[in-house]
């Protein structure tokens, strides 16, 4: 609650108060369905492949100077494969705990978690694992269920595993996964998004009209069944009847997300190109949607109180800007890209 407060405090001076990174365009894997690669994810004129990024402390300042101009109170560090920077994520990483920022790293643990991330206050390293061991092995390779798990030792992972049609089409599949994650003392919390296809796409992984009403039936049963599994039952309600396009998102209007040069804006969301938001399955849009849903005293829901301030923040942000002269979402000052 006080997250959420100081974030409406964020938003009502024009800041929006969740900052996503695309910190480097690398990454050893090659998922199939995977949107950061997608030849529309940056808008089409460059790729997350051939856009420049950093290195080294220019890196770490860079992140440093966007973390100090869009004052957020979460940010997401992604990739690309964030692991490929761990040395500067070793930097940087107990720097934004000790501004009391709530940081998450997205990672397949492909290479080992440095032991000292398991200490850091308010940091969340999610691990990607998408279905159980055969299918999640073919899709991930080189970051395989043996090497996460050996990479995974001595933290307090979150799993995160993104539903895909393969994982539907047998009846207990998210089950079995649930337990096998839940008996894992390294890991503290299991997360299950959907999906989200481009509009347009027909692809394996898109769940079907039923796939996505059973895998709702599913994670509500689950929920209860395995304490690890975090997720509200209003956000899996949020699944079966997800925003109808990125307006009516709370989360893409609450957070800037950049990619690997720190200065190509990500939009609508993380997923980039035009997400099919009628088949949205974002853990982090169905949260802020589940937020966003409730009835303040039973009676009012929130998202209309949230849009009136998103528009007092945007007044106040030209305002700021004007006095200023400095535009909030410009380009970074740091120096050039060194990759
Ligand atoms: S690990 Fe992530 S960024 Fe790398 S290919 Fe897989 S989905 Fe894409
Ligand atoms: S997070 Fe989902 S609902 Fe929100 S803009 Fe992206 S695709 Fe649409």
């Amino acid at each position: 609650m006080n997250g959420i407060i100081r974030s409406w405090g964020k938003i009502l001076l024009g800041y929006q108060p969740s900052l996503s990174i695309e910190i480097t365009r690398e990454c050893p894997l090659r998922c199939p369905g995977c949107y950061a690669y997608g030849s529309e994810h940056l808008g089409g004129d460059v790729t997350l492949r051939e856009v420049s990024d950093f290195k080294g402390q220019a890196l770490i300042d860079g992140i440093l100077e966007l973390v100090a101009r869009h004052r957020p109170e979460h940010v997401s560090l992604v990739g690309g494969e964030p692991l490929v920077r761990f040395r500067e994520l070793d930097v940087l990483l107990p720097q934004l705990s000790a501004k009391g920022l709530h940081v998450q790293v997205v990672t397949s643990a492909v290479r080992p978690i440095p032991a000292a991330w398991a200490s850091i206050p308010r940091l969340s390293v999610v691990v990607s694992i998408d279905g159980l061991q055969p299918e999640h092995d073919v899709r991930r390779a080189p970051a395989t269920y043996d090497r996460i798990l050996k990479h995974i030792a001595g933290q307090r992972i979150v799993v995160h595993c993104t539903v895909t049609r393969q994982q539907v089409v047998r009846r207990g599949y998210l089950r079995e996964f649930a337990s096998f994650w839940s008996d894992q003392k390294d890991v503290r919390k299991i997360w299950y998004s959907l999906y989200t296809p481009q509009v347009g796409e027909e692809s394996d992984e898109k769940l079907r009209v039923e796939d996505r009403a059973r895998v709702v039936e599913e994670l509500l049963e689950l929920r209860e069944e395995y304490p690890k599994i975090e997720m509200p039952k209003g956000l899996i309600q949020v699944y079966a009847k997800p925003p109808q396009s990125p307006d009516d998102c709370v989360f893409s209007r609450v957070t800037h997300s950049l990619s690997a040069d720190l200065r190509t804006r990500i939009t609508p969301c993380q997923f980039g190109g035009t997400p099919d938001c009628a088949n949205c399955g974002c853990i982090a849009s169905a949260g802020l949607g589940a937020v966003g849903r409730h009835k303040l005293f039973g009676v009012m829901r929130i998202d209309p109180i949230f849009n009136t301030s998103i528009g007092v923040g945007r007044v106040v942000k030209r305002l700021r800007e004007s006095v200023s002269g400095v535009a909030l979402d410009g380009p970074t000052p740091t120096s050039e890209p060194s990759v």
